[in-house]
């Protein structure tokens, strides 16, 4: 008898595991990995300021290679109920589709590792020719200090090591075989202050308005590409999001302006480089003129790649074999957990559809739950046949 993975992923969706509730998600993974052999911990995160958050590790196997499963468990807010046809944590089929908040993101792909990993074992003895093992978290859609980070240091103070993961955020534009993401940008965010002088705003020779001084700047520091991007990746690129001045006075020069911005960025910069870039940017153009300062936020969001090789070309096969489709291989969208794990092994993000991440009526076809699993499976068959 296979394993069903609309069963796990309708059971998973009945659990109202919004961040950082742990809903009786991870309860319930820690009993089905268990029934199938699995060492399963559940370790609890805390620090000062935020929730604690419950994770979970299990591995089965003690050899290597060792393919790690990753993802969350936790969830956004479904908002405002009565706008979901069907409840959100009801997880009610409706012609074939199966709803419920976290059905692409990302409990559905967590029931298709799951559901692949009971066929394989129940293929091989029960034991892997090697190692798998599940790292779950319940602190990725909020502030993520007490997930993956925490639960990546906890299992390498326990001597774990990692071949290859595999993170099943959802990462399909249009259908199921669409894209494999290989790496993220790195994002960086800071704040361009520009002070001058207060004053009425009939008497400007009496007062230096930032205002002016703000807009030189932002032109300045948008003038030129940051680069022109590389095989891999787009354009590095800086994007203000916000300018604040909050005067709400209207015979009023203010003293201070502000503009927030994000630099999104390829493998080719560095975090360092790119802050001196800007600023040397602004400098020239404020001269003597402007008096500015960018305070620099702190950020854990680096730039990575997982070079295209064995690891990528097997789930890039596995892919093919079960969709038809030939999938690309992108670096697009924002960060996710995978920034963390690559400090430790080379990581892949494949999973469902990301149209319906974090939407009302968020939903999955269970055609492409049985699909995902497939291929989930093809990739197990491989890796512990032929090790990438
Ligand atoms: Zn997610």
């Amino acid at each position: 008898m296979t394993a069903d993975p609309v069963a796990l992923a309708r059971d998973l969706l009945r659990c109202p595991s919004v961040t950082p509730a742990e809903g009786g998600a991870l309860a319930y993974i820690e009993r089905v990995l268990q029934g199938a052999g699995f060492e399963v911990h559940r370790v609890t995160f805390e620090e000062a300021g935020t929730d604690p958050v419950e994770n979970l590790y299990a591995r089965i196997g003690t050899a290597a290679p060792h393919l790690m499963f990753a993802g969350h468990t936790d969830v956004v807010p479904p908002g405002d109920e009565s706008r979901w046809s069907h409840p959100p944590f009801a997880s009610e089929i409706d012609k074939g589709v199966l709803y419920g908040r976290g059905a692409v993101d990302m409990k559905g792909s967590i029931a298709c590792k799951i559901a692949a990993t009971l066929d394989h074992l129940a293929a091989n003895d029960g034991r892997p020719n090697g190692s798998i093992s599940f790292l779950i978290t319940g602190d990725e859609e909020g502030i993520a200090v007490n997930g993956t980070v925490k639960l990546l240091q906890w299992a390498a103070a326990r001597g774990e090591k990692f071949d290859h993961a595999i993170l099943g955020e959802p990462t399909n534009p249009e259908k199921l075989g669409d894209m494999i993401k290989i790496g993220r940008r790195g994002s960086q965010n800071g704040v361009l202050i520009v002070t001058g002088t207060q004053g009425h705003v009939a008497y400007p020779e009496l007062a230096d308005n930032p205002v002016r001084g703000l807009v030189t700047l932002i032109g300045a520091i948008n003038a030129e590409p940051l680069d022109n991007g590389t095989a891999h990746f787009g354009p590095s690129n800086l994007e203000f999001t916000s300018i604040d001045i909050g005067n709400k006075t209207v015979n009023l020069i203010p003293a201070e302006a502000r503009a927030r911005f994000n630099i999104r960025f390829n493998e080719t910069r560095t975090r360092e480089e790119l802050r001196a870039e800007v600023e040397r940017r602004t400098a020239k153009a404020a001269g003597n003129a402007v008096r500015w300062n960018i305070e620099w936020e702190p950020s854990n969001a680096d730039v990575f790649i997982t070079m295209p090789g064995p690891f990528v070309e097997m789930m890039s096969r596995a892919v093919t074999e079960v969709t038809g489709i030939v999938p690309k291989l992108s670096t697009t969208g924002g960060t996710s957990d995978a920034r963390f794990i690559k400090d430790y092994c080379p990581v892949i993000e494949f999973g469902l559809l990301s149209q319906q991440m974090h939407k009302v009526d968020e939903h999955v076809a269970t055609a492409d739950l049985v699909a995902l699993t497939a291929i989930y499976r093809h990739i197990l068959e491989r890796y512990f046949s032929s090790p990438a």
